[in-house]
Order: C-alpha cells, then sequence, then structure tokens
C-alpha cells in the first residue's frame, strides 16, 4: 500500500530540490518502509548537508524509520566542524583548491582522484570533502563534507569560507599553490640568479616551496589575490 510523508526543507537544502519543491510542504510516496537518511537522500540531498531533521517537531537521527514512533531528543546531525580545517577536493575542483591553497588552507587535490581515494583521504586524515557530486556525498561512510553549488571560482571560495566558518584563519600567502607545501621564507640572495630581472630589482621579499621548488613573488598575483581576499573579508 503506498503511504504518504510530507517533507518541508529549509534554507540551503532547497539548492537541491526541483523547483516545484522548494521551500514549500510537498508530498513523498512511498511503499516500504524506509530510514529518513535514505529517504531524504532519494530527493536529492546528501545527509553531509544536514544538520538537523524534525519529525512531527522532533528531532530524529538519520537511522530513524519513517513511520515508527520512537522519537528521540533534539540531536544535531552534521558532525561537529574538524578543529583544524583540512579539506579534500573532488577532480573537477582544481582552480578551487589553487584559491584555497592561496588563502593558506590545506587542500588535497589531484585531477585524476578516485571516489574511493576521496573517501579514504577524508576518514584517515579527517579533511572535509569539497565536490560538485552530490552522490559521492551520500556515502554513509562520510562525515565531513560539502556540495559547492556556484561554478564561478570566486563565488565557490566564498561558499567554502562561509560554511566552515573560516574568516579568521585566512593566512595568504602561506602555502604553495601548487603542492599544498608549507611555504618558507627565503633571502633574495639565495635565489637571486632565478629570478627575471624586474622582480630582482624590485621585490625584496620570497617565499620558498621545497617540494616543487618554486619561488613566490609579491607580484601582479599577488595583488590580484589580496583583491579577492578584500572581497571575500566583505562577503563573508
Ligand atoms: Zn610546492
Amino acid at each position: 500500500m503506498k503511504k504518504k510523508v510530507t517533507f518541508r526543507f529549509y534554507e540551503e537544502l532547497n539548492d537541491f530540490l526541483p523547483a516545484d519543491k522548494k521551500k514549500i510542504r510537498f508530498d513523498h510516496y512511498f511503499i516500504d518502509r524506509a530510514s529518513v537518511k535514505d529517504m531524504i537522500e532519494s530527493l536529492g540531498v546528501p545527509h553531509t548537508e544536514i544538520d538537523m531533521i524534525l519529525v512531527n517537531g522532533n528531532s530524529v537521527s538519520f537511522g530513524y524509520i519513517v513511520e515508527s514512533l520512537d522519537i528521540t531528543n533534539i540531536q544535531h546531525l552534521r558532525s561537529k566542524p574538524l578543529r583544524e580545517p583540512k579539506f579534500i577536493a573532488d577532480a573537477h575542483l582544481g582552480s578551487l583548491a589553487r584559491y584555497l591553497r592561496m588563502l593558506g588552507f590545506d587542500v588535497l587535490y589531484k585531477n585524476n582522484i578516485t571516489d574511493t581515494e576521496i573517501i579514504e583521504a577524508s576518514l584517515n586524515d579527517k579533511r572535509a570533502i569539497l565536490t560538485k557530486d552530490r552522490e559521492l556525498l551520500k556515502n554513509n561512510k562520510i562525515t565531513h563534507g560539502y556540495w559547492i553549488r556556484n561554478e564561478e571560482t570566486e563565488e565557490q571560495v566564498k561558499e567554502v569560507i562561509t560554511r566552515f566558518d573560516l574568516k579568521n584563519d585566512i593566512r595568504e600567502f602561506t602555502r604553495c599553490i601548487e603542492c599544498n607545501n608549507i611555504l618558507e621564507v627565503i633571502e633574495k640572495e639565495k635565489i637571486k640568479d632565478r629570478l627575471p630581472s624586474k622582480v630582482k630589482q624590485w621585490q625584496n621579499e620570497f617565499r620558498y616551496c621545497k617540494h616543487c621548488d618554486k619561488i613566490y613573488w609579491k607580484g601582479t598575483h599577488y595583488n590580484r589575490m589580496l583583491d579577492i581576499i578584500r572581497k571575500i573579508r566583505q562577503n563573508v
């Protein structure tokens, strides 16, 4: 026999729903008993996005079977934020990974990474998954993850800063954009032979990545980066 349950999704969870289900109560029909997690994910919303589920005004866990009557105490479902923000980005988010590194955040990224590798790195190394693939976030093993809404990189950066509350953790110019390694300060004298002549003339502050042998200075890139950071600080 077909049974009916009424759903209403709040705030940014509506991003996952089709237009006719956004921000309104809507009926959902089902035959077999199912956990509320499975039912919600079948509607398109990954569990990592959900902070709380209320059933007839009472908060329930993901395992709550729709139709049963056992109601537990108030509980927040989204796992506590990771103390030290660390991320792993999926293969489509290379540009976001570079921007976040530019702001000093630890972001693993490989353009050929598999879903299994992403999940393993997330669990072993306590990294939040950043992805445009909502199916990936439905995996039961995942505790920390976020579905990136925007296509435009600067907007994606703002999303991550807001969702993970990172505004005060920005440390620009401290991490290698290419490989995620922490940069060290290096004296001009040691690298001057490798610098373009204009840079040698005008720049005096340098950072160095031991891992990939890249030298950073506060050139045009840096100024563009400061502009972006300013915009982010105003907007998050
Ligand atoms: Zn590097």
